[in-house]
């Protein structure tokens, strides 16, 4: 709930004729001034693996390809009465392991590679933590900051009812990416059961309580985010108690992370949003910039603070880096400058293959995504079968059971790179490749 009350509150008093939009900032910013073509890291990830796991061509192939890429062009009634054509997207990699699973972002440069490689790290994702789901990711692009919450949830029912050819509790399963919420669940899970007669709340995750979300699942990429940063520090010599860390992007993910990584004593002495960032060596109070961020929109101008930009927060003296904004932000360009013993990626695809060749000459260790922001899709695990046996836990024995799963994959992780004596982005894809192989060769080639 903590997010819904920080959006609540930054909605602040009505605005006649245009209710305030769920984003968290005035202005959408620029990935990078060039768009970056992620869809080639997560190739080039793919084709590292496939060599060393000495793939067959046919079978590299197939990993290679994202099995299903669905675009739609449809029409929404905007509050003025006008028309406007928006493009959405849904993409299924690989469904060798169980049913797509993956979020759904809102974003003016979104595009359809962006969607691919989200897909297909989504695979990867969750055969690292062993969950029985393939890869998929959707986007709308669409700037959610310059529409209201009615034009919102018309797109989000339009799309959502296009999509229908796609999703379901056994097919596909969507959940919130950036600047898409636990209301826009809401509307699909909503419009999804209208179309069938039925409700049916495993058809997303990521959704509020009150219709069948999961305690935890709000907090738990953060959350599990900061348990593989836990069990990394002990592996890799690094000591928590007094650590400084810096969050790019202090949105859910990064804000929660920020939360139990000073509960674990460290010091968080960076955080930064789309409007910039605040520097405090001293460490920040991570609550008190909370509720500045939810009564400002943003972090910057937190009081005791020094501005800093997006660029040389990376660059800090730090123990811990956690990039928890957007993709590309570690690049050949600046990864020398990269000073973190630890780099926990809560972000999708922050780090360029090249750079993260210069972040391990370097000896930095990079806790790559697949394994660091998995923590959201394992909770959405627990949401989905949660939703299908109609049968609730409690928040304890959801987070017992994050717990669990998080430090089981950092562990199997872990030993393959000391098996294949490789760094942890590389010993995550050649566990995650592997299963996903695995599945693909056992199940056979239809016909
Ligand atoms: P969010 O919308 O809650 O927060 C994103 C934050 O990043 C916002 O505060 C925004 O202002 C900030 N931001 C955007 N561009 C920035 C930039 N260039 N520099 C600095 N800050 C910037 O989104 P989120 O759910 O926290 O997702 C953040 C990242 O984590 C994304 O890459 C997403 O794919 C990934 N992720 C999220 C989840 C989840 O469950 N929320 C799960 C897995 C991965």
């Amino acid at each position: 709930m903590w997010r819904r009350e920080m959006r609540l509150a930054q909605r602040g008093a009505p605005n006649p004729g245009k209710e305030s939009t769920t984003v968290d900032s005035q202005t959408i910013p620029q990935t990078t001034p060039e768009k970056t073509d992620v869809f080639q890291y997560a190739l080039t990830q793919l084709d590292r693996a496939a060599e060393m796991l000495h793939l067959s061509p046919g079978l590299h192939a197939v990993l290679r390809s994202c099995k299903r890429e669905f675009t739609t062009h449809f029409p929404v009634r905007l509050d003025d009465g006008s028309l406007r054509v928006f493009t959405g997207y849904r993409v299924q990699h690989n469904l060798a392991r169980g049913p797509g699973k993956g979020g759904i972002r809102y974003h003016p440069e979104a595009d359809l590679n962006d969607v691919r490689a989200l897909a297909m790290w989504m695979t990867w994702k969750c055969a690292v933590v062993d969950i029985p789901f393939g890869g998929a990711k959707g986007a709308v692009v669409c700037n959610p900051k310059e529409m209201s919450t009615a034009e919102l949830e018309r797109l989000t029912r339009r799309y959502a009812s296009e999509l229908s050819l796609l999703i379901g509790p056994d097919s596909d399963i969507p959940a919130p990416d950036v600047y898409t919420d636990e209301q826009t669940m809401a509307w699909i899970m909503d419009t999804y059961s209208m179309g069938v007669g039925y409700t049916a709340p495993a058809v997303v995750t990521g959704k509020p309580i009150s219709v069948g979300g999961s305690p935890g699942r709000e907090e738990a990429t953060g959350r599990g985010c900061v348990m593989v940063i836990r069990e990394a520090a002990r592996h890799f010599g690094v000591r928590l108690q007094g650590a400084r860390v810096a969050v790019q992007g202090f949105g859910n993910a990064g804000s929660v992370a920020s939360q139990y990584l000073a509960q674990e004593g460290a010091r968080i002495i960076a955080a930064s949003d789309s409007r910039g960032g605040v520097y405090r060596e001293a460490g920040l109070d991570v609550s008190r910039l909370i509720a500045h961020k939810a009564e400002t929109g943003s972090v910057v101008g937190f009081e005791g603070t020094e501005p800093i930009s997006n660029q040389d927060l990376l660059e800090l003296d730090c123990e811990v880096l956690v990039p928890a904004a957007l993709e590309g932000q570690i690049v050949a360009s600046n990864a020398h400058r990269i000073k973190a013993k630890l780099v926990a990626e809560a972000a999708n695809g922050p780090t360029s293959p090249d750079a993260d060749a210069i972040l391990a000459d370097n000896g930095i260790v990079v806790l790559p995504d697949i394994l660091a922001n998995a923590g959201g899709v394992v909770v959405s695990y627990f949401e989905w079968v949660q939703g299908l046996q109609k049968f609730y836990w409690p928040a304890l024995r959801v987070n017992e059971q994050l717990d669990e799963f998080m430090t089981r994959a950092f562990h199997a992780v872990y030993a393959t790179a000391q098996e294949h004596k490789t760094d942890m982005r590389t010993a995550a894809m050649l566990l995650a490749v592997a299963r996903v192989a695995e599945a693909t060769r056992t199940r056979g080639i239809f016909p």
